[in-house]
């Protein structure tokens, strides 16, 4: 993704209906794509991307979404970092010579190769500026760079605006944020561990290992297991051996591992939403 004709063709190729959440602060307008007419009750949302590097994640979701023909509605944000995404595929290249914003940009990163940048633009680290016990993380720093920078207060960034005004207006049975790489699944948050089944049917459907992150925090699934009560995952997909950025040689191989992982989702999706409404209509304990 160089420019943002290519990320309206990644779009187009799911068949699926596009909205528009945020804007970034170069102003690309953040894209969604929607698959599934919600019919059941049950609504997903997906997000890529968050990380500039990790820029083949948003192939993978937009590969995945466009063989997903189930009821349950699908959001998918593909690429949420879109600035920094151009940052790192781009390089210098997307500023004019002699921009202030490339000048300072370079020094943050300490060199023109920005092909391992993590940041948005500003230098904030999008997963890390989430009002989740923000700051607290254990490699969270206070300086602008190309990653762990949680940003001036919480919320501070346009991308995480977009994404928590999502998640506040819809009320997802499920969220998943994917990453590159490791081969792991983070479930839960601090105590509150809930969901561990549905967390291990995933874990073993992709043959990825199930963790808890007990030192991070500001994540956007930090912010949805703590703030909303609801459920959320980080995939880190793709295998350790590879270096970032994951090479899309391997995107065949990933799209192939992640098949049916949408429509295991989507059972997952409606289990947690009948325990709600179980629960909402139903005395008792909910455990
Ligand atoms: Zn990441």
């Amino acid at each position: 993704m160089i420019n943002y004709r290519e990320i309206e063709k990644l779009l187009d190729e799911t068949g699926g209906r596009v909205s528009y959440v945020g804007v970034t602060h170069l102003g690309n307008p953040i894209p969604m794509v929607t698959k599934g007419n919600g019919a059941n009750g049950v609504s997903i949302l997906l997000v890529g991307s968050v990380h500039a590097r990790e820029y083949i994640t948003s192939y993978l979701l937009c590969g995945l979404l466009k063989d997903y023909e189930g009821q349950t509605r699908i959001d998918c944000v593909p690429v949420l970092n879109i600035d920094g995404v151009f940052l790192c595929r781009n390089g210098a290249r997307l500023f004019p010579p002699n921009s202030k914003t490339l000048e300072e940009l370079i020094y943050l990163n300490g060199g023109c190769d920005f092909s391992l940048w993590k940041a948005n633009i500003r230098g904030v680290d999008i997963n890390v500026n989430f009002d989740a016990d923000w700051g607290k993380g254990e490699l969270n720093t206070k300086t602008p760079g190309s990653e762990n920078y949680i940003g001036p207060y919480p919320e501070s960034e346009n991308e995480t605006k977009a994404a928590v005004e999502l998640l506040r207006k819809n009320n997802y049975n499920m969220v998943v944020a994917y990453h590159s790489k490791g081969e792991e699944i983070f479930y839960g948050y601090g105590d509150d561990l809930r969901y561990k089944e549905h967390s291990l049917r995933v874990a073993d459907f992709l043959g990825y290992r199930l963790k808890t992150s007990d030192n991070s925090a500001g994540g956007l699934k930090d912010y949805v297991v703590k703030q909303l009560k609801g459920y959320a995952l980080t995939i880190e997909v793709g295998k350790d051996r590879f270096e970032h950025p994951y090479p899309m040689e391997e995107l065949s191989a990933l799209l192939k591992k992640h098949k049916g992982s949408l429509e295991l989702f989507c059972d997952i999706g409606e289990k947690i939403a009948g325990r709600v409404y179980e629960g909402s209509h139903k005395a008792g304990p909910k455990s």
